[in-house]
């Protein structure tokens, strides 16, 4: 997390040029610059050398205008109340242009998980559902993994919400593991979704994806499976990876002369993105500085990491070969940065529609739990396949009808369904 940019001012100013844009009314822009409701609070974990520790939790509730709030819990030691209001709000807009009926949430806690044991992981989680159990449920707030946190953890949530409220509610959490009320094709969701606006974005630009390039920030759940969809569904290259390495306390860039091959990098690489780095240089794996991703010469630049990686400074490095920035993180690119693609002319597919594929399959495992009858894979994917195109498309003609930036586009398609769901349930 960048300690310089402020997330929440980031998607305030995003924000406010597309209300501007759109001349929306001043009072339904002073509704959706903030989030609707906040929760802060303090969870004391006994650890397991006896000691008591407490920790910092939030949950942001952004809107639940067209349906109830919906997003991720981020385990991070530099979360941010800040950080998570951006990622709420993100997450109104995310649901909108997905066309899924939910709104935006986002939780977090400050702590780095991988310096816990599993039980204090498991007494941290059950912490989070006491505070906010009375807050979040299927018709209310549904909260998901997101960095630091893995199905597991959600499978611990959501059994500790059940206990509380007195009877089984699978659908309370998504991203539960397999066989706990699980979907399957969630862990691939949100990269194979990256990989199938970029076939899109590829089909607009008239650009061949087997002989494309991708460069690659990160190496965690979207980034890995981005990397398999770039290599197995598009016939392209991987120029590179990058992952925080916890022991060196730095970021590497992994590149190997022939194109990453993702699922041995995979095969290395532990729960929390960090590629093995004696394994990777045995096999022939270049390691360079984190920042080294961003100056490969590639078509693609998928950003997969955290938010405000690609500014000011970062994006003069890029090649000039790059024709499409595909945002798997959240927030990866700075309105400075924007700029820059915008003067270049590269096309950009903004994070809450590139990254939709996560929480298009969080609502299918929702309707899952609901039904109580589960799909095989091969239609999760489908069906997923089918919405980001569709949310895809709708943005592009957006962009051809407005003559306006796909950022900006993507705005307007969500603000202009959140605005009209307040009107039909006649909030303004
Ligand atoms: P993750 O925790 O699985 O992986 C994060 C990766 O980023 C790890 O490989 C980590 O080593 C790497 N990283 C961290 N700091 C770095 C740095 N300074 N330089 C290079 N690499 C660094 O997280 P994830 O689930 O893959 O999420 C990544 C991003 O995508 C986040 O912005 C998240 O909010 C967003 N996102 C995730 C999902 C999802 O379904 N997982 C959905 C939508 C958006």
């Amino acid at each position: 997390m960048s300690e310089t940019i402020n997330a929440f001012e980031m998607a305030q100013e995003q924000f406010d040029h597309v209300a501007e844009l759109l001349n929306l009314d001043p009072q339904i822009a002073e509704v959706l610059r903030w989030p609707a409701r906040e929760f802060s609070f303090r969870i004391p974990v006994r650890m397991d050398d006896g000691t008591l520790r407490v920790f910092q939790g939030f949950r942001v509730q952004h809107s639940d205008a067209r349906g109830p709030n919906k997003g991720g819990i981020r385990f991070h030691p530099s979360e941010t109340f800040d950080t998570v209001r951006a990622l709420a709000t993100w997450m109104t807009w995310k649901c909108a242009v997905a066309d899924i009926p939910l709104g935006g949430g986002k939780g977090g806690i400050i702590v780095d998980p991988a310096t816990l044991s599993s039980a204090e992981k498991e007494r941290l989680t059950r912490g989070w559902v006491k505070n906010m159990w009375r807050n979040i449920g299927p018709r209310q707030d549904v909260p998901a993994p997101d960095v630091g946190t893995n199905p597991q953890m959600m499978g611990w949530m959501m059994d500790e919400y059940s206990t509380l409220v007195g009877e089984y509610t699978p659908g309370v959490f998504t991203g539960k593991p397999l066989g706990g009320g699980g979907s399957l094709g969630r862990t691939e969701a949100t990269g194979y979704g990256v990989i199938y606006t970029v076939r899109e974005a590829m089909k607009h630009l008239g650009i061949d994806p087997t002989t494309s390039i991708a460069a690659m920030q990160g190496f965690g759940n979207v980034t890995q499976y981005a990397a398999i969809g770039f290599v197995e569904m598009l016939g392209g290259k991987v120029a590179c990876v990058s992952c925080w390495d916890r022991e060196d306390r730095t970021a590497y860039t992994y590149s190997h002369p022939q194109g990453c091959d993702p699922r041995f990098l995979q095969s290395i690489t532990d729960q929390y993105g960090m590629i093995n780095k004696e394994k990777a240089d045995a096999a022939g794996y270049i390691r360079e500085d984190g920042d080294a991703w961003i100056s490969k010469e590639a078509d693609v630049l998928m950003p997969g990491a955290l938010e405000g990686q690609v500014n000011e400074e970062s994006v003069k490095k890029i090649s000039s070969r790059v024709k499409i920035v595909a945002e798997g993180a959240n927030g990866p690119t700075t309105p400075e940065a924007d700029d820059f693609f915008k003067e270049k002319g590269i096309f950009n597919i903004p994070d809450f529609l590139c990254n939709a594929g996560g929480v298009t399959v969080s609502y299918f495992e929702g309707v899952q739990n609901d039904m109580n009858f589960y799909w095989p894979e091969e239609e999760v994917l489908q069906k997923l396949d089918q919405k980001m195109t569709t949310a895809f498309n709708a943005v592009l003609a957006m962009s051809e009808k407005e003559n306006v930036y796909m950022r900006d586009a993507a705005y307007m398609v969500a603000i202009g369904s959140v605005v009209k769901a307040m009107e039909l349930r006649g909030w303004v």
